[in-house]
């Protein structure tokens, strides 16, 4: 546990916390919307500060990113607790209760990279994932400065739910976030997710526009955000921003609340048509289909980087562009293969 960062007393005891747009206010003894940090004495205390649910070495594919250093590794780090509280959530078991953690100092996860990296020269950093990492800001933060310094990437797998100045003092650490936009429609955000639409793409504009690699992802739910206008509108919105930020939609399966069938393939298939008429690169995960994952360039349909479910597997640029075009590929660092 660790004081938290980004609080304000409103007297007699009570506290807002300001590092999300849930805004909560917390009397003693009690904690915010995402359980993990709490009013202790009209202090805001972290609680999840240090306690690691899971640690792994994954291929950044899984996080997803696909244009931001290719094939390479990142030690995946995650905790518990969400400033959402999505019915169909995928990740449950830690987002909505607590899990048997570890302890573990910024400094301990930082070393345990660097051994990932001696024996597996492709370690290029850390992702923080799992859970959502804003509500987990203090230790993200220490761990990204340590990252930093010692010359490793830092990637953020994020709901995009937090306010801007938090979000603009992080920044400068991250080198690329996968940012989850749960739905175009703002009335699927406060009935099933209990957040707003507004700020996850403020994220991702605030982003973009200080220099992160952005990647996006969708999860398709049948019924409830599969709506063809609703991808259409996500897609051009997008593509204002920049046209070659990738988006990946992705296959919904029932979990936690939801025992809705999944999303079947076409809905999939016919969805990402749609976004691909403004975006450069759009992708189906959740789905393993040999083509699902490739890279496309969009200028000359030459197949740039092939993935299997979750590994890139073979890849045919030129210097970071087409080889039969010469187009660039929109790739960030190197294709690590
Ligand atoms: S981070 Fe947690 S406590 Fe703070 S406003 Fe968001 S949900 Fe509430």
């Amino acid at each position: 546990m660790k004081e938290a960062l980004w609080w304000e007393s409103l007297g007699d005891d009570k506290v807002k916390c300001v590092l999300c747009p849930n805004a909560c206010v917390i009397v003693p003894g009690k904690p915010g919307v995402c359980k993990v940090r709490e009013n202790r004495g009209g202090r805001l205390y972290s609680l999840n500060y240090g306690q690691v649910a899971s640690i792994c070495l994954d291929p950044i594919e899984k996080k997803p990113l696909f244009h931001f250093h290719p094939g390479a590794l990142v030690l995946s780090v995650g905790t518990y607790g969400c400033s959402f509280q999505c019915a169909f959530c995928q990740n449950w078991r830690i987002s909505q209760v607590k899990p048997t953690c570890t302890e573990l100092t910024p400094e301990q996860v930082i070393s345990i990279c660097a051994s990932q990296q001696r024996r597996y020269p492709s370690t290029i950093g850390m992702a923080y994932t799992y859970n959502e990492p804003t509500v987990w800001y203090e230790f993200v933060r220490e761990c990204a400065e340590l990252a930093g310094a010692e010359g490793f990437v830092n990637v953020l797998v994020t709901n995009g739910y937090i306010q801007p100045e938090p979000l603009d003092e992080l920044i400068p650490l991250i080198d690329a976030m996968n940012i989850d936009a749960k739905a175009w429609d703002e009335g699927f955000y406060r009935r099933v997710i209990r957040g707003k639409a507004d700020p996850v793409r403020r994220t991702v504009e605030q982003a973009a526009d200080a220099g992160v690699w952005v990647e996006v992802a969708y999860l398709v739910i049948p019924g409830e955000n599969d709506a063809d206008e609703h991808i259409d509108s996500l897609a051009t919105w997008l593509s204002r921003i920049n046209p070659a930020i990738p988006l990946h939609l992705s296959r919904y399966f029932p979990a936690y609340k939801y025992d809705k069938p999944p999303t079947p393939i076409p809905t999939l298939e016919r969805l990402r048509g749609i976004a691909g008429e403004k975006l450069h690169y759009v992708y189906i995960g959740n789905a393993w289909k040999k083509g699902y994952a490739d890279t496309i360039c969009p200028q000359c349909g030459t197949v740039l980087l092939e993935r299997g479910a979750l590994e890139l597997e073979r890849a045919s640029l030129s210097q970071q562009a087409c080889p039969g075009c010469l187009r660039p590929a929109d790739i960030t660092g190197k294709v690590w293969i």
